[in-house]
This record gives structure tokens, C-alpha cells and sequence, in this order.
């Protein structure tokens, strides 16, 4: 009897090793969400170099792929088996100093979502802490086989505060300001502040 229990037990194993068979799948895409990068300071938004090459280290070893935002709206996109879509909200100049160098090192590529009408200035909606942004010379400087552009809203304001016009309008902005400067971007906005609109009949 108990050596049947063993055997049972073996093959579970063996079955769960193989086949993965008992572990419920996991359902969404892990979409990690960073903003400034420091070399030591840690604030509430800020991840330091250190903790983001220890995280980083985890994703590569345990097999993770960094995804695009571009491959989100491909149909024909095949998916790797363990996606993580890692973005950066807000062009903080020090991004371009800090995150590039541990990105390439790590192989990951990631998503740094603009707030438009700030770009060159510095985070105003910070008024505590105000930290440069990334220009477009900046941007323009990162390799798009490790940075690809997404929006974070043109005036950066919480969308959950807006009409829908003034939502409509915001975006109409990042799109004319973008398309006029020819500058290649994905059509996926982070929302500032994380804030979406719920359902609010008497906003719409
Ligand atoms: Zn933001």
C-alpha cells in the first residue's frame, strides 16, 4: 500500500513537473509600473538602481520576456510563455541616465509613457519635489530596440476629473504634437495618477 502511494505520489509529481498540470493558469499580462530611477534616494515613486537590477535579475532568470506595447496591438503577435510588459510613466530625465544602461545589460526592453505637453520641463505636478523630464533630444537618443513611447496624457491631468470632451481633447493634443514632429509612438495611454474614469453617466 504505501508503495503504492509512493508511486501515485512519483507520477503527480512527475505529471506536475512535466505538464504543469496542477497550477492554475495564469490569466492577464503583468504589466510592471516604475517612474523615477535613482542612484540611492528611495521616495514613493522611485526605484533605485540597485532594486532595479535585482528585479530585473529576477524576471531574466525566471524566464520572463519583456513585451512591447506595440505587440499588444499586433494580432499576429506570438506570445512568449511568460510575458511582462515593463513601463516607465513620465520621461524622468533620469531614466535616460540610469535605466538604459541596466536595461541593456539584462536584455529587457520597456515602455516609457509620455506626458506630452511636459516634455523638456520639469514634473510640476510634483510641486514638492520637481524632477527634469527628458526632451526630445533625449528621447530621441534611445535605442527603439530597447525603448519603445506610449502616452501618459498630454497636460497630465487626472482623467477621473474630466469631462469627456476635455479627455477627447487631451489625447487629440498628444497626437497632433506627436504626429507633427514625426515621432514614432503606440496609441496605449497610461492613465496619470492611475486614474480612470468609472462609469459616471453624468460625466459622459
Ligand atoms: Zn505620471
Amino acid at each position: 500500500m504505501t508503495a503504492l502511494v509512493l508511486v501515485a505520489a512519483v507520477v503527480i509529481i512527475f505529471l506536475q513537473i512535466w505538464f504543469n498540470l496542477f497550477t492554475p493558469p495564469i490569466t492577464g499580462l503583468p504589466v510592471l509600473m516604475y517612474h523615477k530611477v535613482s542612484e540611492d534616494s528611495i521616495s514613493g515613486t522611485s526605484v533605485t538602481t540597485k532594486q532595479l537590477a535585482r528585479q530585473f535579475d529576477y524576471l531574466v532568470s525566471h524566464n520572463y520576456s519583456a513585451i512591447r506595447l506595440a505587440d499588444l496591438l499586433n494580432p499576429d503577435f506570438s506570445w512568449p510563455e511568460n510575458p511582462v510588459l515593463i513601463t516607465f510613466d513620465d520621461a524622468y530625465l533620469n531614466n535616460f541616465e540610469l535605466l538604459i544602461p541596466i536595461l541593456i545589460k539584462y536584455r529587457l526592453k520597456a515602455s516609457i509613457m509620455l506626458p506630452v505637453n511636459h516634455l523638456g520641463l520639469k514634473s510640476s505636478w510634483e510641486p514638492e519635489t520637481p524632477s527634469p523630464l527628458m526632451d526630445y533630444s533625449h528621447l530621441m537618443q534611445l535605442d527603439s530596440e530597447v525603448i519603445e513611447f506610449g502616452l501618459h496624457s498630454f497636460d497630465h491631468k487626472n482623467f477621473n476629473n474630466l469631462t469627456q470632451d476635455e479627455r477627447s481633447n487631451d489625447l487629440d493634443a498628444c497626437f497632433r504634437v506627436l504626429n507633427e514632429k514625426n515621432f514614432p509612438f503606440v496609441p496605449v495611454l497610461a492613465y496619470p495618477y492611475g486614474a480612470y474614469p468609472r462609469k459616471r453617466p453624468e460625466k459622459e
